[in-house]
């Protein structure tokens, strides 16, 4: 057929099948297949998971709940081609040259673009290393072999949609890659990549759990089928992506897909409200036992203060907004209240030395320039100065992942005579506010009450 176009996906995760996959199978649904899927890996962690595809003709079930236990079970057909395994990649680079392919996404998590905290590209990392020596271990080793090839064949444009959660993410991975050909010296594709391909920003939500084995369970004895690539997630779905596609799109519009000029608004939405909201409450769960995302939400008082810290402070920050933000932030909290979705309060709690940065301290920052006091707001760094508390005295239920934790350091800074001064006087976390003394000591009285709290939690 001269009329079909293809989406690449380079990443056989969970999350693509749960949310781009789905999508393209309802435009199919719809009467519209002009469009298909052909999925690969870059890395052979998925070889099983990408076999099973090929015997099941690409088709498996997505089982979703919703948060009042509803579950819903379709089979997906969008996956029209399977692109088996090999260390050069030789299916991908066939695909990805062909014309046909007019859109190359691409699920390689956040860790997969390896860059730097100033969001550059990361030269030393042993990965990058090794791609610009000619492996292929990323998705800058994958894409430079790929589009070498497209440009032998013709050179066709092509959209790069990164599909990760990544704040700006068409733009930082566009800047890697712009910096790795640039260091493997390959002008020649460097500026074929520059006005022959787009890189949109996209925003992808949908909580999608790695699959555990009572999901096939449940679809065979819901559907009768026996499906080792099925998948599970939530009923919620979003997906914004800017309007910038080179070589043409599915009509993604038809089934639900914002298509935006800029994505900036419903990104800071998710960052502030779902994000530190969703790390929030997994401090404070933590600390009062509990130890996962549902339960945590669902207890009053945890609820109560992420609901005042969006309300109060995060809408007058982000407001005027093409999003109704109350809306967002009230199925935010019922979706991190499913009790259908176990997830830990280890997982969400994690990497809180960056989330502060990235996540809380800009809402701080804009309360006290509009001339509001940031009380709801500053409950966040003391819930996570309480929690690091914990882990400075080995008092943590779990171990806790932090890529910027340098353990030594903060050691003795909360073993110094007043450890929350230390920590609130920290500009990596707080920026000019920490030298603020009305904001040192508005965190103070949150951390008292939080104290007070601790001793009985219950009765907040
Ligand atoms: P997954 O563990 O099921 O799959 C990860 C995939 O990435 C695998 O195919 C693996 O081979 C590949 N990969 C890992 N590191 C890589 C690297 N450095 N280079 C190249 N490929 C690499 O995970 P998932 O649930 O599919 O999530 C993948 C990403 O999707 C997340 O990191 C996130 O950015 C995005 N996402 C996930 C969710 C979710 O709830 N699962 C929600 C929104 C966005």
């Amino acid at each position: 057929m001269t009329n079909q176009s293809v989406w690449m996906h380079i990443g056989a995760g969970s999350f693509h099948r749960a949310h781009q996959a789905w999508y393209l199978h309802k435009l199919r649904e719809q009467g519209d297949e002009s469009w298909s899927i052909a999925l690969g890996n870059i890395r052979n962690d998925a070889v099983p998971l990408l076999n099973q595809l090929a015997a099941q003709n690409g088709e498996y079930v997505l089982e979703t709940v919703t948060p009042e236990g509803e579950r819903d079970y379709e089979t997906i057909t969008s996956l029209r081609k399977i692109l088996p395994w090999d260390s050069e990649i030789s299916a991908l680079v066939e695909q990805g040259a062909n014309a046909e392919t007019r859109v190359i996404g691409f699920t390689v998590t956040e860790a997969g673009y390896y860059l730097t905290p100033e969001f550059t590209l990361d030269l030393n990392q042993a990965d990058v290393k090794a791609d610009l020596s000619g492996d292929i271990r990323t998705i800058y080793g994958a894409l430079s072999r790929i589009l070498t090839q497209r440009v032998v064949q013709g050179g066709a444009p092509v959209t790069l949609l990164n599909c990760d959660n990544l704040r700006h993410n068409g733009e930082r991975f566009r800047e890697g890659f712009l910096a790795f050909l640039a260091a493997k010296g390959d002008t020649a594709l460097a500026d074929w990549v520059r006005t022959q391909t787009t890189s949109p920003n996209t925003m992808v939500d949908r909580i999608t759990p790695r699959p555990t084995p009572d999901v096939a369970e449940r679809v065979q004895a819901a559907t009768g089928k026996q499906d080792r690539a099925a998948v599970m997630a939530e009923s919620f779905i979003q997906w914004v992506i800017e309007d910038d596609f080179i070589a043409g799109r599915p009509a993604l519009e038809k089934v639900g897909v914002e298509l935006v000029e800029s994505v900036l608004p419903w990104e800071e939405a998710k960052i502030r409200i779902l994000n530190a909201t969703h790390a929030a409450i997994a401090w404070a769960g933590t600390l009062i036992g509990l130890n996962y995302i549902d339960d945590s939400t669902r207890h009053p008082a945890i609820y109560q203060l992420a609901h005042d810290y969006v309300t109060q402070d995060v809408i007058p920050s982000l407001s005027p907004s093409p999003l109704d933000l109350a809306d967002y932030r009230d199925v935010v909290l019922a979706r991190f209240s499913n009790p259908y979705i176990k997830d830990t309060n280890q997982r969400v709690g994690a990497d809180g030395l960056s989330k502060i940065p990235g996540m809380v301290t800009p809402t701080l920052q804009e309360c006290y320039q509009r001339g509001a006091q940031p009380t709801a707001t500053a409950v966040i760094p003391a819930l996570f100065f309480l929690f690091m508390q914990r882990w400075a005295n080995d008092d943590l239920p779990y171990s806790y992942q932090d890529g910027a934790l340098q353990a030594d350091a903060l050691r003795k800074q909360f073993a110094s005579a007043d450890p929350l001064a230390s920590f609130l006087s920290d500009s990596a976390l707080f920026a000019e506010l920490a030298n603020d003394k009305a904001f040192h000591a508005l965190v103070t009285r949150r951390v008292e009450s939080l104290q007070q709290w601790l001793k009985q939690p219950e009765l907040a």
